[in-house]
């Protein structure tokens, strides 16, 4: 297995108490394999990845507990220094905004030939040889030529591919890509998205996709990963997520996305909001907002109770969930 995380535990020390942002999150990704982790803002996705690439602000965070093997070695155990010398060779991250990511005053050819000349010992000139390749890689369009222009000169769409060409360079054997293309106007996702989807599969790396939008992972994921209040919810293979969940959550979730096959059908808006981090309510987390709600989901925190073999739902009433999608209920 590529990565492991084993009941990972994140909170925030802030002024007005302690906000349990990760609460015991387990997941696991292969090489070349493509799991989404799924939630509405402030689920603790972010702070998951942030704490997997060994980024998290800390303090005010802290990491309370669990383990983070990748290739087999506790992460948490690591120096700073020998996290540092894994990030970007071994694991990269593509963040949200590229502006805010990429350096302003520096052209994306230099930028780019920066990560060969830094971690690779190369030449200025080999560098640069290879950060016009790398454009071409992310199909930038007169590569050679726009080598020379900064971040700004680029439009989102294609800042998001240098993005993508800063975190492949070194070709590591896992992506987290936060958000990659919320930013972007829909056609520009998608076109972002398969390529990422297609570069993922030729290099054969474990990709892990997060996004509030299920909409966008149908076609990329292998695996979901359906997160709510520090939690997983449910885990599954893409293609049964989408056939029935089996969770009242991700069902919520799959009802508020417009489908073509369920055309003219009522689109469905989750009630009530995420709950506050630094008060989650007992029980399931979700229960305040869950159709399916009955007692035992106000005291006692449901588990992630397995569904089929690689299937997982932290929902009492995992069953009637899915027996009342496949009724049409
Ligand atoms: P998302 O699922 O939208 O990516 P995040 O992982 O970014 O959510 O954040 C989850 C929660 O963690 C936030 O709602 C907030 O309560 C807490 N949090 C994250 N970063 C910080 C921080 N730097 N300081 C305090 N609290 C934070
Ligand atoms: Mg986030």
């Amino acid at each position: 297995m590529l990565l492991e995380v084993h009941d990972l535990r994140v909170e925030f020390h802030t002024r007005d108490g302690i906000a349990h942002a990760v609460n015991g999150v387990s997941l696991a990704v292969e090489a070349g394999e493509t799991l989404a982790v799924l939630g509405e803002s402030g689920s603790g996705k972010s702070v998951t990845a942030q704490a997997v690439m060994g980024i998290l602000d800390m303090p005010p965070g802290r990491i309370t507990g669990g383990e983070v093997l990748f290739q087999g070695r506790d992460l948490l155990k690591l120096t700073e220094r020998e996290r540092r010398k894994l990030r970007g060779a071994e694991m990269a991250m593509i963040f949200q905004d590229a502006l805010s990511s990429l350096n302003p005053v520096l052209t994306v050819g230099d930028q780019l030939g920066e990560m060969f000349i830094v971690h690779r010992g190369m030449s200025r000139r080999q560098a640069r040889v290879k950060a016009v390749e790398l454009m071409d890689r992310v199909r930038i369009p007169a590569a050679k030529e726009r080598a020379g222009d900064y971040p700004h000169q680029f439009s989102g769409g294609m800042r998001q591919r240098i993005m993508i060409a800063m975190a492949l360079a070194l070709e590591p054997s896992l992506i987290i890509a936060d958000e990659p293309t919320t930013a972007l106007d829909v056609t520009v996702q998608a076109q972002v998205m398969d390529l990422l989807a297609e570069l993922r599969r030729e290099l054969d790396m474990g990709l892990i996709l997060i996004t509030h939008d299920l909409g966008v992972v149908a076609d990329v994921a292998d695996r979901i990963a359906v997160m709510y209040a520090g939690r997983i919810v449910e885990t599954a293979p893409v293609y049964e997520i989408y056939k029935a969940p089996a969770h009242p959550y991700t069902r919520g979730l799959l009802d508020s996305i417009p489908r073509l096959d369920q055309k003219g059908r009522q689109l469905y808006a989750i009630k009530g909001l995420p709950p506050n981090l630094l008060d989650i309510p007992p029980g399931c987390a979700f229960n305040p907002r869950c159709p399916r709600a009955r007692d035992v989901c106000r005291t006692d925190v449901p588990p992630l109770f397995e569904v089929t073999g690689d299937r997982r739902s932290a929902c009492y009433f995992w069953k009637e969930t899915l027996d009342g999608h496949h009724h049409g209920g």
